[in-house]
């Protein structure tokens, strides 16, 4: 150990970590001149290095926390399943907490959706997805059915075929020659709506480009992969919900499965349970309230889903999909797996997780917590810095105009510097903070951030 420590913390560890861990979505050497933050504990929306400095975690470890770090309620569910069972295989067995969490989230999701396919990941569960679509369509006589769309700058995962529909030039670039790359249709991210155009005619004149495409390839088409209301990798590019509700329209029309990614979105961060609850009736105003949405052929989801404790990802259908599967042949079976699948301890999590959602009226606590941050971050909203502010339930995002090219790791150490936890994408900044996230916090991060934002325009 050197005597002099760290500024975030423990110099040993650091050089350790570099030594023996790739860590990921990094350029290894940048870490020479932007050190690795090691983190030694955390509580609630703090995160606290070696030497005690403690920093908001306003992205939510990379979205997946939902109540804090060390959430007593999760982690004593966690606990008390490691006394019992801490894991069995699923296929051919089964347990106590899968099939509870399978019940609690067929009374929870978009009606019909009554099937559970559970694993560990969120790429994993584009990948299920995926397949499943292809296989259906081979079970129901139609073999040709194999292609996918989805949106432009989508993002659905990393392993090969969920990156085959993720449009990140990075990645493309990169992998291109090892996956069979996806059409993308127009995304209906409101910031490229025309000047004088407002969000929901640029999503329905989105929603017509789609409807072009499915004419012309729909024999071709399994399903439309789509991230519903906000595409988070995108830089959280909001869109107006109507797009979903045309998207759901469409592939009914043109027989494509329609899958909604709410890997992101999903467990409550657009303000809903679901964000594809928010799909308005077509006849109604966006505006009317106790429309039921949409039901996606295919609902994934993962990130959140744990309150952020452990791996665990499901995808749930309906049950026409199930039933083209179910027979005597097991090749007409869907054959896919993995070791963890339906993991004890990460469905305990999940059934804790969902507990809080009603012990404490989290949709509604959120309303008011969405609307006080709203109200302190004029001042932000206003800088002449800043574009395209916009929110959606727990999730805020604007772009700042910058003259330093290299803004997202400026704006990094400077947000690191105040004690902050934001990571930008580009020139957006975004904040996607745990839910328990209280009154005089979110004062801090506002404050701070607007300190930050000053300094980089
Ligand atoms: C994070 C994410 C994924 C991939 O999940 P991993 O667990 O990182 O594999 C897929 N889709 C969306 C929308 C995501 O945000």
């Amino acid at each position: 150990m050197s005597d002099q420590p760290h500024p975030n913390g423990n110099l040993d560890l650091l050089a350790r970590s570099l030594a023996a861990v790739w860590h990921p979505c990094s350029q290894m050497r940048h870490y020479e001149k932007f050190p690795l933050l090691p983190i030694a504990r955390g509580e609630g929306v703090w995160l606290y290095d070696h030497n005690n400095k403690r920093y908001l975690d306003a992205i939510s470890s990379w979205w997946v926390n939902l109540f804090g770090h060390c959430d007593p309620r999760i982690s004593s569910a966690i606990t008390d399943q490691l006394g019992k069972l801490e894991h069995v295989m699923l296929a051919g067995f089964t347990h106590e907490p899968v099939v509870q969490l399978s019940e609690r989230l067929r009374e929870l999701a978009p009606e019909g959706l009554g099937h559970c396919f559970y694993a560990s990941d969120g790429a994993s569960a584009t990948e299920i997805a995926l397949k499943m679509s292809a296989h259906y369509w081979r079970n129901s006589g139609k073999p040709d059915k194999t292609q996918f769309i989805s949106l432009e700058n989508s993002y659905h995962g990393e392993t090969l075929g969920a990156l085959s529909v993720t449009d990140v030039a990075l990645f493309r670039d990169a992998y291109g020659a090892l996956i069979r790359q996806q059409t993308t249709v127009p995304s209906p991210d409101s910031r490229k709506a025309a000047a004088g155009e407002s969000a929901e005619d640029y999503a329905l004149r989105c929603a017509d480009a789609l409807e072009q495409h499915l004419q012309r390839h729909h024999a071709q088409l399994a399903a439309f992969i789509i991230e519903p209301l906000v595409q988070g990798a995108a830089g959280m590019a909001m869109y107006h919900p109507v797009y979903l509700r045309r998207a759901r329209q469409l592939c009914d029309r043109y027989e494509v499965h329609l899958i909604a990614d709410e890997i992101a979105v999903g467990m409550g961060r657009t303000g809903t349970m679901f964000a594809c609850e928010q799909a308005p009736q077509l006849s109604q105003p966006a505006s009317v309230q106790g429309t039921k949405g949409i039901t996606p052929d295919f609902l994934c989801l993962s990130k959140g889903i744990t309150g952020g404790y452990l791996p665990l990802s499901v995808v749930m259908t309906h049950d026409e999909i199930y039933q083209a599967f179910y027979g005597d042949e097991m090749a007409r079976g869907f054959l896919h797996s993995h070791s963890y699948t339906g993991n004890p301890l990460a469905c305990r999590a999940a059934l804790a997780t969902l507990d809080i959602f009603t012990e404490d009226n989290v949709l509604a606590m959120n309303r008011n917590k969405a609307a006080y941050l709203n109200e302190i971050a004029a001042p932000l909203r206003e800088h002449r810095a800043v574009r395209h502010w916009r929110n959606t339930g727990m999730m805020w995002a604007f772009e700042v105009q910058s003259p330093h090219a290299d803004f997202a790791q400026r704006c990094f150490t400077l947000v690191l510097e105040n004690g902050l936890l934001l990571r930008p994408i580009g020139n957006t900044i975004y904040f996607m903070p745990p839910y328990i996230i209280e009154e005089p916090e979110m004062d801090v991060l506002v404050n701070r951030t607007l300190r930050i934002v000053d300094q980089l325009s």
